[in-house]
């Protein structure tokens, strides 16, 4: 939380007052700067004393603010690939870039907990900064506004049903923390197998979700547009080879997710591709500069 000051800004964190690093090489967390390591406002107890009508009054000190979105920030389960994403780290390159960067940006600024705000869905082949703006947008809610969310891969959430039931424990244990999230955030949506039980928990965690208000956003690898694929309704391929893959990549996201969860986005999402035309991750390799998460 920056201080109205005339001395610079603290190098590290620019005056944003928290620093955001992986944590075991798997997700992302935030902690106080050290410039904010012992609050000169309050000594640590959280309470300020502030002029009111009949005299001092204790307000909470805004470095609480910091520690509970901080708190709310490390709840989200960002991938550490993606630990320091931020609007201002996503290079634009190309008008599709631009443009899905301006979506979620203008998203996340206006996004208001107590009306119901349209979410939007990234399509685009991998290698376009899709996880980047996801994660940049429930930093940005989190961080600088306070709204809880939270990151999942839906393949991820079934793996995770489907041991609990070894356990005993019903879908909801694992579905509820989603339904209930302010906003949620589903990434390699499609990837799934697309059985009728998948597609029905899909269809129930987003059904949800939306009959309560709350915002969903999306990034899939698959086209929003019909790919010129016969439709097969019914068929459902166990197998992951090399001739699977390649027609499931070639497949459109209404025929990976099903007609009823592809109108149910429609109504949820503003559609928005995002087609990198080349791997920028694979040229960040190659130049070392250009893909910075
Ligand atoms: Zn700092
Ligand atoms: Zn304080």
């Amino acid at each position: 939380m920056p201080e109205p000051s005339q001395t610079p800004p603290c190098p590290e964190c620019r005056g944003a007052g928290y620093a955001v690093e992986q944590h075991l090489g798997r997700t992302a967390r935030a902690r106080r700067c050290s410039c904010q390591a012992a609050c000169p406002r309050c000594g640590e107890s959280g309470y300020v004393l502030v002029p009111g009508p009949g005299g001092s009054v204790a307000q909470t000190c805004a470095c609480r603010h910091l520690d509970e979105r901080i708190a709310l920030f490390n709840q989200i389960g960002i991938p550490a690939a993606v630990a320091k994403a931020s609007f201002e780290s996503f290079k634009s390159w190309s008008p599709d870039h631009a443009h899905a960067r301006a979506v979620c940006e203008d998203f996340a600024r206006k996004f208001r907990l107590d009306k119901p705000t349209q979410g939007f869905l990234l399509a685009g082949t991998p290698g376009g900064g899709k996880t980047h703006l996801l994660a940049a947008t429930l930093r940005y809610l989190a961080l600088e506004k306070g709204v809880g969310g939270r990151y999942a891969e839906f393949m991820l959430v079934l793996s995770d049903m489907k041991a609990g039931f070894t356990a005993n424990r019903s879908h909801m244990d694992i579905l509820g923390p989603l339904i209930r999230v302010p906003v949620l955030a589903i990434d390699e949506l499609g990837k799934e197998r697309g059985t009728d039980w998948e597609r029905s928990m899909l269809d129930e965690l987003i059904s949800r979700r939306y009959n309560s208000g709350l915002t969903t956003l999306f990034a899939t690898n698959y086209a929003f547009e019909e790919r010129h694929l016969p439709e097969q309704p019914g068929r459902v391929v166990r197998t992951r080879s090399a001739d699977f893959q390649r027609e499931a990549e070639a497949m459109s996201l209404a025929q990976r997710v099903g007609d009823r969860v592809y109108s149910r986005l429609h109504e949820m999402c503003a559609f928005v591709r995002l087609e990198p035309g080349h791997d920028l991750r694979k040229d960040a390799a190659g130049s070392g500069s250009i893909w910075k998460p």
